[in-house]
């Protein structure tokens, strides 16, 4: 049983928490808060990419990231995978490769990549992901026009780049790739876009196609789901490794997530808080707070301001 002191101290790891995809799953954070190489209109994260970059380099020290596994191994960690995500684009983390030979040699759990995948266009991002037991990429778009719309990448980045590292990677990886494509009423879903996004599907080569829409939270406004019909229609044009994943039962999940998001908010209106004061106060994970806190600034209920080198958020009274 962990011990509640181990699991205030994790910085870098979060959960283990159910997935759809992935079951039980510990989240090991591999980036400092939004840093990606997209900024996609979809991402739960927050507004915009804080930093948008390709650049590889060790965000994250790796030792410290090992220390706190071992640790939560130790006390006796149950999870189906360890996922190398968190809040931005793991495979920014230049000591990718070395933390899955790590985590390889003390437990058997698999190791899962979440990645946006365009880095795989580099040889040693693919031979970093190639060390897990699972990648999961995501491909949104047929073209660069909605790609560009989608997931506003960075000036080093294009859909060619994208798709010619994920082939790349499927001739070199003899492991699980499972392709998510998040559907967005209105950017991809005319069946123009779908037959692209087919092509382009059947090039890479995936072991599963897994459907996704804003069923969650987002950040940015005129995002639109796809709804469940529809999904399915789509879903079985992409053949039967297809599934969808986007969950649209009116679940516990949900509610959850709404009663968290109100207490949240009921908390920045009694006072200014720090992000650190609301995951003590809450007893959530950095993620989940900055995930509820964008949606409230978004939509005007929560506004910030900094004093000295901490940001307070607070509620406005725009509710
Ligand atoms: S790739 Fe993921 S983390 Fe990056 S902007 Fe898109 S959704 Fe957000």
């Amino acid at each position: 049983m962990e011990s509640k002191e181990n699991k205030e101290k994790s910085t870098y790891l979060f959960g283990p928490v159910p997935s759809r995809r992935l079951g039980l799953s510990l989240g090991v954070d591999l980036v400092p808060f939004k840093t990606c190489s997209l900024d996609c209109v979809y991402c739960q994260l927050g507004r915009d990419t804080t930093e948008k970059t390709t650049k590889r380099k060790e965000y994250v020290p790796i030792e410290l990231v090992l220390g706190e596994l071992k640790k939560k191994i130790d006390d006796g960690l149950n999870a189906d995978f360890i996922t190398l995500s968190g809040s931005g684009e793991p495979t920014l983390n230049l000591k990718l490769g070395e933390l899955i030979d790590e985590i390889k040699k003390i437990t058997n759990i698999p190791v899962a990549v979440l990645t946006n995948g365009t880095l795989l266009i580099d040889k040693g991002v693919r031979a970093a992901c190639a060390k897990a037991d699972v990648v999961l990429p995501s491909l949104d778009a047929g073209d660069e026009e909605t790609f560009q719309k989608i997931n506003r990448p960075h000036s080093d980045v294009n859909i060619e780049k994208l798709v010619k590292g994920l082939c790349a990677f499927r001739k070199e990886f003899d492991g699980q790739i499972w392709l998510e494509v998040f559907l967005l009423d209105g950017f991809n879903t005319e069946p123009e876009q779908i037959a692209k996004i087919r092509k382009l599907v059947e090039l890479i080569e995936p072991d599963k196609i897994q459907l996704n829409t804003a069923v969650r939270l987002t950040t940015q406004s005129g995002i639109k789901k796809l709804n469940a019909a529809k999904m399915q229609a789509i879903a079985g044009q992409f053949g039967e490794k297809c599934e969808v994943i986007a969950d649209f039962s009116p679940q516990k999940q949900d509610k959850k997530i709404q009663t968290k998001a109100e207490d949240v908010l009921s908390m920045l209106k009694r006072r200014p808080c720090s992000l650190d004061d609301i995951c003590a106060g809450l007893g959530i994970s950095r993620n989940e707070a900055i995930k509820y806190i964008s949606y409230f600034q978004n939509n005007g209920a929560v506004d910030s301001e900094k004093k000295g080198q901490i940001v307070f958020f607070k509620a406005t009274n725009r509710q």
